[in-house]
Protein backbone atom coordinates (compact mmCIF):
# COMPACT_ATOMS: atom_id res chain seq x y z
CA UNK A 1 0.00 0.00 0.00
CA UNK A 2 1.38 3.52 -0.81
CA UNK A 3 1.56 5.86 1.83
CA UNK A 4 -0.91 8.27 0.42
CA UNK A 5 -3.15 4.96 0.74
CA UNK A 6 -2.26 4.54 3.95
CA UNK A 7 -2.98 8.31 4.96
CA UNK A 8 -6.55 8.33 3.38
CA UNK A 9 -7.46 5.17 5.16
CA UNK A 10 -6.81 6.45 8.17
CA UNK A 11 -8.44 9.78 7.40
CA UNK A 12 -11.58 7.73 6.47
CA UNK A 13 -11.45 6.17 10.10
CA UNK A 14 -10.79 8.88 11.80
CA UNK A 15 -13.29 10.47 10.61
CA UNK A 16 -16.01 7.66 10.90
CA UNK A 17 -14.78 7.78 15.08
CA UNK A 18 -15.24 11.00 15.05
CA UNK A 19 -18.80 10.84 14.14
CA UNK A 20 -19.99 7.94 16.28
CA UNK A 21 -17.63 9.23 19.42
CA UNK A 22 -20.05 12.79 18.34
CA UNK A 23 -23.29 10.40 18.17
CA UNK A 24 -22.41 8.07 21.73
CA UNK A 25 -21.66 12.28 23.37
CA UNK A 26 -25.22 13.88 22.34
CA UNK A 27 -27.05 10.90 23.42
CA UNK A 28 -25.38 10.47 26.51
CA UNK A 29 -26.37 14.17 27.08
CA UNK A 30 -29.91 13.68 25.93
CA UNK A 31 -29.94 10.91 27.93
CA UNK A 32 -28.27 12.16 31.43
CA UNK A 33 -30.76 15.24 31.34
CA UNK A 34 -33.83 13.68 30.41
CA UNK A 35 -33.20 10.93 33.34
CA UNK A 36 -32.04 13.06 36.16
CA UNK A 37 -35.33 15.67 35.27
CA UNK A 38 -37.31 11.99 35.15
CA UNK A 39 -38.87 13.11 32.33
CA UNK A 40 -41.44 10.90 31.06
CA UNK A 41 -44.19 9.49 28.26
CA UNK A 42 -47.35 7.44 28.35
CA UNK A 43 -49.20 5.16 25.79
CA UNK A 44 -52.42 4.31 25.24
CA UNK A 45 -52.26 0.79 24.97
CA UNK A 46 -55.28 -0.51 22.27
CA UNK A 47 -55.23 1.07 18.99
CA UNK A 48 -52.05 3.30 19.71
CA UNK A 49 -49.25 0.52 21.01
CA UNK A 50 -51.28 -2.52 19.78
CA UNK A 51 -53.80 -3.45 17.54
CA UNK A 52 -55.91 -5.83 19.85
CA UNK A 53 -58.82 -7.07 17.43
CA UNK A 54 -57.81 -10.24 17.42
CA UNK A 55 -57.54 -10.68 21.65
CA UNK A 56 -60.87 -8.82 21.47
CA UNK A 57 -62.42 -11.14 18.97
CA UNK A 58 -61.18 -14.03 20.56
CA UNK A 59 -62.54 -13.10 24.11
CA UNK A 60 -66.00 -12.36 21.84
CA UNK A 61 -66.29 -16.01 20.78
CA UNK A 62 -65.47 -17.02 23.77
CA UNK A 63 -68.52 -17.41 25.18
CA UNK A 64 -68.45 -15.10 28.17
CA UNK A 65 -70.54 -12.27 28.70
CA UNK A 66 -69.47 -9.23 27.06
CA UNK A 67 -66.80 -6.87 29.03
CA UNK A 68 -67.91 -9.26 32.18
CA UNK A 69 -64.75 -10.39 33.83
CA UNK A 70 -64.34 -13.69 31.92
CA UNK A 71 -63.99 -11.55 28.94
CA UNK A 72 -61.48 -9.09 30.05
CA UNK A 73 -59.39 -12.35 31.77
CA UNK A 74 -59.48 -14.07 27.87
CA UNK A 75 -58.32 -10.23 25.93
CA UNK A 76 -55.26 -9.70 28.99
CA UNK A 77 -53.93 -13.56 28.37
CA UNK A 78 -54.46 -13.25 24.69
CA UNK A 79 -51.23 -10.52 24.11
CA UNK A 80 -49.57 -12.89 21.93
CA UNK A 81 -52.33 -12.22 19.37
CA UNK A 82 -51.39 -8.52 19.37
CA UNK A 83 -49.87 -6.95 16.90
CA UNK A 84 -47.27 -4.00 17.69
CA UNK A 85 -48.06 -0.62 15.61
CA UNK A 86 -44.56 -0.45 14.54
CA UNK A 87 -44.50 3.25 14.39
CA UNK A 88 -45.58 4.03 17.92
CA UNK A 89 -44.12 1.07 19.22
CA UNK A 90 -40.70 2.45 17.46
CA UNK A 91 -41.21 6.25 19.03
CA UNK A 92 -41.74 4.51 22.35
CA UNK A 93 -38.22 2.51 21.80
CA UNK A 94 -36.33 5.72 21.07
CA UNK A 95 -37.97 7.34 24.15
CA UNK A 96 -36.59 4.82 26.12
CA UNK A 97 -32.99 4.59 25.09
CA UNK A 98 -33.11 8.28 25.19
CA UNK A 99 -33.53 8.35 28.82
CA UNK A 100 -37.46 8.53 29.57
CA UNK A 101 -39.65 6.76 31.63
CA UNK A 102 -42.11 4.96 29.39
CA UNK A 103 -45.95 4.08 30.71
CA UNK A 104 -48.63 2.45 29.33
CA UNK A 105 -52.22 3.39 30.62
CA UNK A 106 -54.95 1.24 29.40
CA UNK A 107 -58.91 1.34 30.92
CA UNK A 108 -58.89 -2.28 30.90
CA UNK A 109 -59.81 -3.87 33.87
CA UNK A 110 -56.84 -5.64 35.47
CA UNK A 111 -57.91 -8.97 35.26
CA UNK A 112 -55.31 -12.27 35.29
CA UNK A 113 -52.99 -9.34 33.65
CA UNK A 114 -49.68 -10.62 34.83
CA UNK A 115 -48.39 -12.13 31.64
CA UNK A 116 -49.59 -8.70 29.81
CA UNK A 117 -47.34 -6.97 32.27
CA UNK A 118 -44.54 -9.15 31.83
CA UNK A 119 -44.78 -8.89 28.01
CA UNK A 120 -44.12 -5.27 28.54
CA UNK A 121 -41.57 -5.39 31.52
CA UNK A 122 -38.48 -4.38 29.01
CA UNK A 123 -40.20 -1.00 27.88
CA UNK A 124 -41.36 -0.31 30.42
CA UNK A 125 -38.68 -0.90 32.96
CA UNK A 126 -38.55 2.57 34.94
CA UNK A 127 -42.24 2.92 34.23
CA UNK A 128 -45.33 1.33 34.59
CA UNK A 129 -48.69 -0.35 33.43
CA UNK A 130 -51.09 1.36 34.38
CA UNK A 131 -54.69 0.39 34.54
CA UNK A 132 -57.30 2.97 34.96
CA UNK A 133 -60.75 2.62 35.94
CA UNK A 134 -61.96 4.78 32.57
CA UNK A 135 -61.02 7.07 30.52
CA UNK A 136 -62.28 9.99 32.48
CA UNK A 137 -59.44 9.04 35.35
CA UNK A 138 -56.26 9.22 32.77
CA UNK A 139 -55.91 13.07 33.38
CA UNK A 140 -55.36 11.76 36.97
CA UNK A 141 -52.75 9.79 36.54
CA UNK A 142 -50.96 11.80 34.08
CA UNK A 143 -51.02 14.92 36.53
CA UNK A 144 -48.03 13.25 38.52
CA UNK A 145 -45.02 11.90 37.11
CA UNK A 146 -43.37 14.46 35.06
CA UNK A 147 -44.86 13.41 31.74
CA UNK A 148 -44.49 15.28 28.77
CA UNK A 149 -45.88 13.20 25.91
CA UNK A 150 -49.17 11.38 26.03
CA UNK A 151 -50.14 9.27 23.03
CA UNK A 152 -53.76 7.70 22.37
CA UNK A 153 -55.92 7.01 19.42
CA UNK A 154 -59.19 8.15 21.15
CA UNK A 155 -61.00 11.90 21.27
CA UNK A 156 -61.05 11.36 25.15
CA UNK A 157 -57.35 10.45 25.13
CA UNK A 158 -56.15 13.43 23.34
CA UNK A 159 -59.10 15.67 26.16
CA UNK A 160 -57.58 13.99 28.92
CA UNK A 161 -53.81 14.54 28.22
CA UNK A 162 -55.24 18.68 27.76
CA UNK A 163 -57.09 18.22 31.05
CA UNK A 164 -53.68 17.22 32.39
CA UNK A 165 -51.66 19.79 30.50
CA UNK A 166 -49.84 17.03 28.97
CA UNK A 167 -49.10 17.45 24.84
CA UNK A 168 -51.15 15.13 23.25
CA UNK A 169 -50.03 13.15 20.26
CA UNK A 170 -52.78 11.37 18.15
CA UNK A 171 -52.24 7.60 16.82
CA UNK A 172 -54.08 7.10 13.67
CA UNK A 173 -56.31 3.68 14.25
CA UNK A 174 -55.61 0.59 11.95
CA UNK A 175 -58.26 0.06 9.38
CA UNK A 176 -58.61 -3.24 10.83
CA UNK A 177 -59.36 -1.75 14.36
CA UNK A 178 -62.43 -2.85 16.01
CA UNK A 179 -63.20 0.32 17.41
CA UNK A 180 -65.15 3.10 15.55
CA UNK A 181 -66.61 5.75 18.08
CA UNK A 182 -64.76 8.11 20.04
CA UNK A 183 -62.25 8.78 16.73
CA UNK A 184 -62.42 12.33 15.05
CA UNK A 185 -58.18 12.70 14.57
CA UNK A 186 -57.44 16.33 13.33
CA UNK A 187 -60.88 17.33 14.96
CA UNK A 188 -59.28 18.79 18.26
CA UNK A 189 -56.36 20.83 16.55
CA UNK A 190 -54.29 17.94 17.84
CA UNK A 191 -50.96 16.77 16.37
CA UNK A 192 -51.20 13.94 14.15
CA UNK A 193 -48.74 11.22 14.29
CA UNK A 194 -48.29 10.43 10.18
CA UNK A 195 -48.48 7.06 9.41
CA UNK A 196 -49.47 5.72 12.67
CA UNK A 197 -52.14 3.58 11.95
CA UNK A 198 -49.15 1.47 10.59
MG1 LIG B 1 -57.07 3.31 22.64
Amino acid sequence: MKLKNVRDWVGHWLGRTKMVLGALCVWGLVFSVTTISRLAVAFDYDDTLVLSAAAYQKAFAHGSQPYSPGFWSVVNQSYDLEKPKLVAYGLAWIFRVCGFRVSIMTTRPEIDAGGLRKEWRHLIARGGFIFVADQAAKHAQLQNGNYVLYFGDSDSDIAQARKAKVFPVRIKRSRRSMHKNDYHPKAMGEWVLPLSQY
